[in-house]
């Protein structure tokens, strides 16, 4: 009896809950994936991403080929492709991971019921978090939660599952009968991303495919994640895991990544290794926690959540969107991260909230276009993720802290005190004195002479103005 997985957002074979799922009931177990257009032909597909997914495939069909099975790839509309496969090779089921956004959701429907229609069983599991979205709720009053640490909280105290044996014993894949039929119902070669119509020259920050996945988290756990909370915020620094693609592709088992994070506590002495752990934890969480978020309330992914920025008098001035595309803003610290955005297809952290920031209190663009930009470059873009870092930002999401503000002075003195980060990513200006790159005070001569553009915008007015036009908005609203 054939069942099919559906790949989605689990590139992998180990750790794979659905995939576990399909093997105890079938000792004849095939992947697909889709092609999916709906996805590929949006106007917010970066390059990097769709790299770094082919090659995740690659890795994956190799991995299924030495387990004696097949990974198939079809394109098209999923509603249609997959009953079609199945019906044509008679599978008894099909199986697939949950997923949170919107657009999955309303798509795993539509599969759902043209498969109902040529009665072939479906069964799904939640697999890409370590809670489902509805296992975590309020105490009070049984309601999603909007606030993170609360959140936190609740998500820590429950018991997490250990990675999970997907084959104790291999499956068997399809027979040349089967492989010939398959062929005539839709079944492709994986193309290459530049046959999608996506050229990524650069190298990418992390290998595709599970084992270098793996063999990231294991690098970062004995290099990094000691020290990870004192570390993270330097951008000029290599203090975070960037495994954020993988986490995004599924690429490795959240369980296997949580594990380690376990081991390391228990194997680590003093209080001040576990709190960094502990640190690194709080960020899967807050992985979790943007992804709650979607499921429930997904008008996040329409907009802003909070009155004040429904209506909101953007600026929205266009000359200034491309200068803080380009990295052209004369804020060194912006101009480095929206750089090294461009060139990695990667941002780190502390620089995706700063730029986030400008974007929205300084030059006063409507969050959404940036939200959109970070779509079209991250490696790692994902909708719960940006949505609710975007948000989060602009003070437009279910945060509590009512306005945020982020000094690109202050922060760069913080957070990048010798300008290291903005030498490596500005570099007409490496030769300038620390101090003059640190306090962005760098005089008209000098930016004349290293070819880089006068501030764009001050930042003490626009701030002023932004606060005035927040709380003629509040008021109104
Ligand atoms: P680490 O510091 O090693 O963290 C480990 C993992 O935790 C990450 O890989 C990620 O999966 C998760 N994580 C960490 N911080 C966050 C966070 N704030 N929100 C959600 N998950 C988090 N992250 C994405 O994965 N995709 C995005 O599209 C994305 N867009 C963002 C946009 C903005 C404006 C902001 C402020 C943040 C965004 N983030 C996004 C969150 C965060 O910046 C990245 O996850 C992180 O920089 C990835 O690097 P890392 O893997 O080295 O992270």
């Amino acid at each position: 009896d054939l069942i099919l997985f559906w790949h989605r957002r689990d590139l992998r074979i180990s750790d794979n809950k659905g995939l576990a799922t399909a093997r105890e009931k079938s000792s004849q177990v095939v992947g697909i994936f889709c092609l999916d257009p709906n996805i590929l032909e949006k106007d917010d597909v970066a390059p990097a991403r769709v790299t770094y997914m082919i090659g995740c495939l690659q890795e994956l069909q190799k991995q299924y080929q030495k387990i004696g099975s097949q990974l198939l790839i079809l394109q098209g509309e999923p509603s249609q492709a997959i009953p079609k496969l199945a019906k044509a090779l008679e599978a008894k089921a099909v199986v697939w991971n949950s997923d949170v956004e919107p657009y999955a959701q309303n798509r795993d429907r539509q599969v759902l019921e043209g498969l109902e229609a040529e009665n072939i069983a479906v069964e799904t599991c939640w697999d890409q978090l370590l809670h489902s979205p509805e296992e975590i709720r309020t105490k009070s009053g049984n309601e999603p939660y909007k606030v993170y640490t609360p959140y936190w909280r609740s998500w820590s105290q429950k018991p997490k599952e250990k990675p999970i044996n997907t084959f104790p014993k291999n499956p068997t894949g399809l027979t040349e009968k089967q492989l010939k039929i398959a062929k005539e119902n839709g079944i492709i070669d994986l193309p290459t991303a530049q046959d999608l119509g996506f050229v990524w020259e650069n190298e990418l920050i992390l290998e595709p495919g599970e084992d270098a996945a793996k063999n990231r988290l294991e690098e970062f756990c004995d290099r990094a994640l000691l020290e990870y909370d004192e570390q993270r915020n330097f951008p000029g620094n290599d203090g975070t895991s960037q495994l954020s693609a993988a986490l995004k592709f599924g690429v490795i088992g959240i369980r296997t990544v949580w594990e380690k994070t376990v081991e390391a506590m228990e194997n680590s002495r003093s209080d001040e290794a576990r709190n960094n752990i502990k640190a690194w934890q709080q960020e899967l969480a807050w992985r979790e926690f943007y992804q709650q978020a979607m499921y429930h309330f997904p008008e996040l992914e329409k907009g802003p959540y909070r009155d004040p920025f429904k209506d909101f008098p953007w600026r929205n001035n266009e000359d200034h969107f491309h200068a803080w595309c380009e990295g052209k803003t004369g804020y060194p610290i912006v101009d480095a991260a929206m750089r090294q955005l461009n060139e990695i297809g990667w941002m780190h952290n502390r620089c995706r909230m700063i730029v986030a920031n400008f974007l929205t209190k300084d030059l006063m663009i409507n969050w959404q276009w940036g939200e959109k930009y970070f779509m079209q470059k991250l490696i790692d873009g994902d909708l719960s993720a940006n949505n609710g870092g975007w948000q989060w930002s602009a003070s437009s999401g279910m945060d509590p802290k009512p306005l945020r503000i982020f000094n690109p002075t202050t922060q760069t003195q913080k957070y990048d005190p010798e300008g290291e980060y903005i030498r490596q990513w500005v570099p007409e200006l490496s030769s300038l004195d620390t101090e003059d790159l640190v306090t962005g005070k760098i005089s008209s001569k000098d930016r004349e002479a290293c070819d880089y553009p006068e501030p764009i915008v001050d930042h003490k007015q626009q701030q002023k103005q932004f606060k005035s036009l927040y709380q003629d908005q509040k008021q109104a609203s």
